[in-house]
């Protein structure tokens, strides 16, 4: 039996295509520029292998016009333009995509840099014109085509008159409708935007003639209208740069541009991978945190860019919960995005990539700690509370990783100190690493239950952080020494091994069992201590929760 040939509806199809995959018709302006930069670097291609041709690149460029009157946009490009069957396979066939068979068809390894693969976002010019017309010129012929469509009734093609090589795009912008604005699209600002934000890092210049208001020659006070050509992409990206042309200050310009925050950041992260997967990155660490961290409303992620592309402005899964104050983007050739380009078709490359960063950023924390000891302090102050979620969450799976990362106030030094400096201090007697509990460090020196670690000459670690012991509970223990909270009824010390001052506890048992009459339902037993030595009275705790720790737990709403 012979096979019969699938057949689509292409004027389905082509609804599909320019009603359902893109989820902003903005990218419309992606995908033509896009286009634009594939068929400029097929002349770049091509002159690597043919000697007739030369690229100089400064004869190569992408302009936008926009013609407010006439409801018009106009992409015109240098590129190596179609021919008459071109133009019939490639933006007459839905899903043909002829950048995609050119990277087959020249062999070419290292193609990434070439754009287009599913030969769809041409159409997406419909989603903002009623009639898209291309006059393109191949490279390989003399004579110039006209190819017009309207979408929903197929589309014709004519010779036309065309000086130079290349392809210009005409979009007759559809009119407002009663909440759908497409006056945007004709805009020069919103286009700037748009450009800046999707193709900013598009290797060719984008051009577009900016009406500037400037004062007028000879005289003080009058403006005139001046037309001026620019260019509004930034073509080459920072995260491509030699790390070492770059200053401190071009890393907090583009941490700036990119409105990362407001702050300066606190220090940068500059990443180039070339290994089984790659990818470069700039990650940032503020210095504060911005007003909504700690709220709900916070959303973390990083920049995704596919090849200079923009795919995602927050990719959530680049960041892991306990580095959600990281800012920046990642930008990689080899992600297999789906037909919007607006998500990946598998999530491997992108969980590979996380890893990688994760380990990056956990490094990166640790030599600010080591060798800028004050700025970590700073970022501790904004970020410390996060950590320490981090330490606790997921059933405690972060805890090695994050364990390092942690500073508490210290009695001994009186200011943060790591974990690590704390058990490094450690007489050869004490058991354990004390910590204290409560609302302040003033109010934590105050309590009784400091005073018999202290007087050992013990170390203590003051908790005010509501989080604080939750964390360390879930870490249960720093190279093998255990946490103890001052306030346990067992602390580990010699003379304290039997807490309870027998002698005194027998001459005064009517007292006690007094005392614990009337404080019935609030204590479990009233005993005689040594521990004390200048307060009357200190409270213990007899299972597993402190006092501390069931204040927040009654607290928490059910
Ligand atoms: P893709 O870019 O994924 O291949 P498109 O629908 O955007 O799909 O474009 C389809 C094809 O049309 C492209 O592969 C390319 O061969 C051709 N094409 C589109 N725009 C241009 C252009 N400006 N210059 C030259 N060829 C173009
Ligand atoms: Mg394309």
């Amino acid at each position: 039996m012979s096979k019969i040939e699938f057949r689509a509806e292409s004027k389905k199809l082509l609804d599909m295509v320019i009603n359902s995959i893109y989820s902003q018709r903005e990218v419309f302006l992606r995908e033509l520029i896009s286009n634009a930069s594939d068929a400029i670097d097929k002349i770049y291609y091509k002159a690597l292998t043919d000697d007739n041709l030369t690229f100089n690149p400064d004869s190569y460029y992408i302009k936008i016009d926009a013609n407010k009157d006439k409801r018009i946009l106009k992409i015109t490009d240098t590129g190596i333009g179609m021919t008459k069957e071109e133009l019939e396979n490639n933006l007459g066939v839905i899903a043909k995509s002829g950048s995609h068979t050119f990277k087959a068809e020249n062999e070419i390894k290292d193609g990434h840099d070439i754009i287009g693969q599913f030969g769809v976002g041409f159409y997406a010019a419909f989603m903002v014109a009623d009639k898209v017309t291309v006059t393109s010129k191949s490279l390989e012929s003399d004579e110039a085509f006209k190819w017009e469509s309207t979408g929903s009734d197929g589309y014709n093609i004519e010779p036309a008159e065309k000086a130079e090589v290349g392809t210009e795009i005409i979009l007759e912008i559809k009119e407002n409708e009663e909440d759908e604005n497409y006056d945007e699209f004709l805009e020069e600002n919103h286009l700037k935007q748009i450009i800046k934000k999707y193709s900013d890092f598009i290797r060719y210049p984008i051009k577009m003639d900016i009406t500037e208001s400037m004062l007028k020659e000879g005289t003080e006070d009058e403006y005139e209208d001046v037309i001026e050509e620019q260019t509004i992409n930034t073509m080459v990206p920072i995260w491509k740069k030699n790390k070492s042309e770059l200053s401190n200050e071009d890393y907090e310009n583009f941490y700036n541009e990119k409105h990362y925050g407001y702050d300066k950041p606190l220090k940068h992260i500059h990443i180039n991978v070339d290994g089984t997967i790659r990818y470069n990155a700039i990650l940032y660490i503020p210095e504060n945190a911005p007003y909504n961290y700690y709220s709900r409303e916070y959303e973390k992620g990083l920049e995704l860019y596919s090849n200079g592309v923009l795919i995602m402005e927050k990719s959530a899964d680049l960041l892991p919960d306990y580095f959600s104050f990281v800012k920046g983007m990642v930008d990689s050739e080899d992600l297999s995005l789906n037909i919007s380009r607006e998500m990946l078709q598998h999530d491997r490359q992108l969980k590979l990539i996380a890893k990688n960063i994760n380990k990056k950023i956990k490094s990166q924390l640790l030599s600010i700690l080591k060798d800028d000891r004050k700025s970590y302090e700073k970022f501790f102050e904004s970020f410390g509370q996060q950590l320490k979620y981090g330490v606790y969450s997921d059933f405690g799976q972060h805890k090695d990783l994050l364990k390092d990362l942690l500073l508490f106030y210290s009695s001994k030094e009186k200011k943060l100190v790591t974990l690590e400096e704390y058990v490094s201090r450690m007489p050869e007697d004490q058991k354990y690493i004390y910590y204290a509990t409560g609302e302040s460090n003033e109010r934590i020196e105050k309590l009784p239950q400091t005073e018999m670690v202290m007087d050992k000459g013990y170390e203590i670690l003051y908790f005010t952080d509501e989080i604080d012991e939750f964390a360390i509970r879930m870490l249960m223990n720093y190279q093998e020494k255990e946490f103890r909270s001052v306030s346990s009824g067992d602390l580990g010390i010699e003379d304290d091994e039997k807490d309870t001052a027998e002698e005194e506890q027998n001459e005064n048992k009517d007292l006690f069992n007094a005392m614990k009459e009337i404080l019935a339902d609030k204590v479990k037993e009233v005993r005689a201590s040594k521990r004390l030595k200048s307060h009357p009275v200190v409270l213990t705790a007899d299972g597993e929760i402190s006092i501390e720790m069931e204040k927040i737990i009654n607290a928490m709403p059910d």
